[in-house]
């Protein structure tokens, strides 16, 4: 009877939400955040042409693609962020950045 809160795997919302952001990347506000170079993580001018969309609540974890969850990203913090969500991120940033635990 819990089936409806299982949307974590659920394949028909990833492929949606996939399809959905290959229409957002050929959008004007798209290209805009392209054309700014800058990683939404690191912060880094790296060029659009080292930017691709990222989905800062993964898709594989109920994430939408809708403007406020897609944001450039480079290729390093990319590979960094794999299915992580952000405050996982941040936790896992403390721990590795802390030399006294
Ligand atoms: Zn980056």
């Amino acid at each position: 009877m819990c089936d409806y809160i299982e949307f974590k795997s659920d394949p028909v919302h990833s492929r949606r939400e996939r399809e959905k952001a290959r229409q957002l990347r050929k959008t004007a506000w798209w290209q805009a955040q392209l054309q700014k170079g800058v990683c939404h993580y690191c912060g880094r001018q790296v060029g659009a042409a080292n930017l691709t969309m990222d989905h800062v609540i993964p898709v594989a974890r109920g994430g939408r693609s809708i403007k406020g969850n897609c944001v450039p990203c480079c290729k390093e913090c990319n590979n960094q962020k794999r299915a992580l969500t952000p405050a996982e991120q941040i936790l896992n940033k403390l721990f590795t950045d802390s030399p006294n635990i």
